[in-house]
């Protein structure tokens, strides 16, 4: 058995086509003629424009407009005016056109994939994958076509690149296998857009692999067998057919309430990380967004993204979700989150030092711009203020303030906001959920977040191996903070929602319903599947649960027994 991420969900069971490149090899020739070769190169880019403007559209109108833009993505690359200068220049000093691409190309991927940042490491995907399309258009290599492939075929390639993803037809690919990218690469979110189980970042898997052989794979575990056994193939089938099974049975679930079986409606929202996410939500029948991330917004380039670039993305956001509450977060970066064009400085302790709020109430040029964007775009929409990493009540005043300084430029511009925005926080420090009860008095609403409340409650690093089984939770000390958090909401009225994993995890169901949690934020995916949860409890059933839940020592009984009364 081999493997790697799971990157998008199924089982696929296939004979496997190992996908390689045609040879880009070419003659390093100095060149004579500068202007001969410079327009054999803007030739080579117009070409290589309208296919990729080609596709793009051939995306749009076959997959979908969020995946198209990964490939309008590629034609701002190509027609980068830096970039085709830096090209033009090395063919004044003579190089060939393709030594000239090459070399450039090559610079841009190396620079991007310098940055130990998983948006970073695939534009130097995005790169390679033009410097392939613009070599095979010099050299007149044809593109492969994987629009032919035989029926029940899982594709092995070194990675999938959204070229090669354009062209193929999903009624005949059950699967892929890739040797890199992560769960947030292009090639997983196509691969989730065709609806195609895959499995990426298996080492070495297209040497391993050989054409014809049977594999299967599950693109939840990220598990690959390769020449099954009757046995297992048995088992395999009856899997996929209960997946596609239970994945049909949700659609049943899409324009209903989110509400338990007796009948108590709570809101179920989503999760996102970009702009383009929200039609995501629109489409999976998402009640709003409970969590919009913009630090992703920053990441994804090499500088801050401007005033009116934020307040279009923001805008983009509310209008896609048409009234529909979207709470958007102010920038929430330290920790694990770094941004290498700030230059923050390494710190010892990221997760408890410079951090999120923390940082933002210190950078007036990076705080302001984002908070009149988010009030200029309030005016479009049900837009709600998020402020992350929240520990002490003067960091929300300050907020309060700086909007309020905000609001009176606004209206001295004449420029329309929601007068009335709600703004709240993330309780996802010990402090906050131990100050519930003042908070609630103070704030709009609460986002529990508990992939740091768990981190801090129980003083263990999300993302240290070593400690990870403390990071649950089902740990009561965790569980105890989450209700005393929704009871202190409860008794001020404030809406009180969790956007942290734990929201979407069906054994927890039964404990958020009966703590009296307002708001649900999972990921677009999960929507169907927890509003499928919550309907088959009675809160006379959570109630019950929670209590004997609550009434537990340790984790693994929590555990144990939330396993074991789970529907
Ligand atoms: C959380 O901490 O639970 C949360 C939702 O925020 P993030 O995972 O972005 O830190
Ligand atoms: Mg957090």
């Amino acid at each position: 058995m081999y493997t790697g991420i799971g990157a998008s969900a199924g089982i696929g069971i296939g004979s496997v086509i190992i996908v390689k490149e045609p040879s880009l090899a070419y003659d390093n020739t100095t060149i004579s003629d500068v202007v001969a070769e410079k327009e054999r190169y803007n030739k080579a880019l117009e070409e290589c424009v309208a296919k990729t403007q080609a596709m793009a559209e051939d995306m749009k109108t076959r997959v979908g407009e969020k995946e198209a833009e990964i490939l309008e993505g590629h034609v701002l690359l190509l027609t980068d005016p830096e970039m085709s200068s830096q090209i033009e220049t090395n063919i004044d000093n003579k190089m060939c056109a393709e030594a000239a691409v090459e070399q450039v190309c090559d610079m841009y991927a190396q620079m991007f994939a310098s940055i130990d940042d998983e948006m970073f490491q695939q534009r130097a995907t995005d790169v390679g994958d033009i410097k392939t399309r613009l070599l095979k258009v010099l050299l007149q290599v044809e593109d492969l076509d994987l629009a032919t492939v035989p029926e029940g075929t899982v594709l092995v390639a070194e990675d999938l690149t959204p070229s090669m993803t354009a062209s193929i037809n999903p009624a005949n690919v059950v699967g892929f296998l890739t040797e890199i990218g992560g769960k947030t690469s292009h090639s997983a979110i196509l691969a989730r857009a065709l609806e195609i189980p895959a499995v990426l970042s298996i080492d070495g898997i297209v040497s391993k692999l050989e054409n014809g052989q049977l594999v299967i794979l599950d693109g939840s575990t990220g598990e690959v067998y390769e020449s099954p056994d009757e046995a297992l193939l048995n088992e395999y089938t009856a899997k996929r057919a209960a997946y596609l099974e239970e994945k049909a049975a949700l659609q049943a679930f899409v324009g209903k309430p989110s509400a338990t079986a007796d009948g108590n409606v709570v809101e179920l929202c989503a999760n996102i990380g970009k702009p383009e996410d929200a039609l995501k939500v629109v489409e999976c029948d998402g009640e709003g967004v409970g969590l919009f991330r913009t630090e992703f917004l920053f990441m994804d380039r090499p500088q801050v993204p401007t005033e009116d670039e934020q307040f279009e993305a923001y805008k983009k956001v509310v209008e896609t979700l048409e009234g529909k509450p979207v709470i958007i977060r102010t920038l929430d970066i330290g920790g694990d989150k770094e941004i290498p064009y700030l230059g923050l400085e390494k710190e010892d302790n990221p997760f408890l030092g410079f951090r999120a709020i923390r940082l933002c109430l210190q950078r007036d040029d990076l705080y302001r711009p984002q908070l009149k964007a988010l009030l200029r775009a309030s005016a479009y929409g049900e837009l709600k203020i998020m402020v992350p990493m929240i520990s002490f009540v003067d960091e929300f005043r300050a907020v309060k303030a700086l909007l309020a300084e905000i609001m009176a430029e606004l209206d001295a511009e004449g420029t329309p906001y929601n007068k009335d925005i709600k703004v709240g926080i993330m309780v996802e420090t010990p402090a906050a959920s131990l100050m519930a009860d003042v908070f609630a008095k103070e704030v709009d609403f609460f986002s529990i977040g508990t992939n740091d409340l768990t981190q801090y409650t129980m003083a263990v690093d999300r993302g240290n191996p070593d400690v990870a089984y403390l990071y649950s939770t089902y740990n009561p000390a965790v569980l105890r903070s989450i209700e005393r958090v929704i009871k202190a909401a409860k008794a001020e009225g404030t809406m009180v929602g969790m956007c942290g994993e734990a929201a979407a995890d069906p054994l927890l169901t039964p404990l958020l319903l009966s703590f009296g949690l307002d708001e649900f934020s999972v990921s677009a995916t999960s929507i169907l599947a927890t509003r499928k949860v919550i309907s088959l409890w009675t809160m006379e059933e959570a109630n019950a649960v929670a209590e004997k839940a609550m009434s537990m020592t340790t984790e693994a009984e929590v555990q144990a027994y939330l396993k074991s009364v789970a529907k």
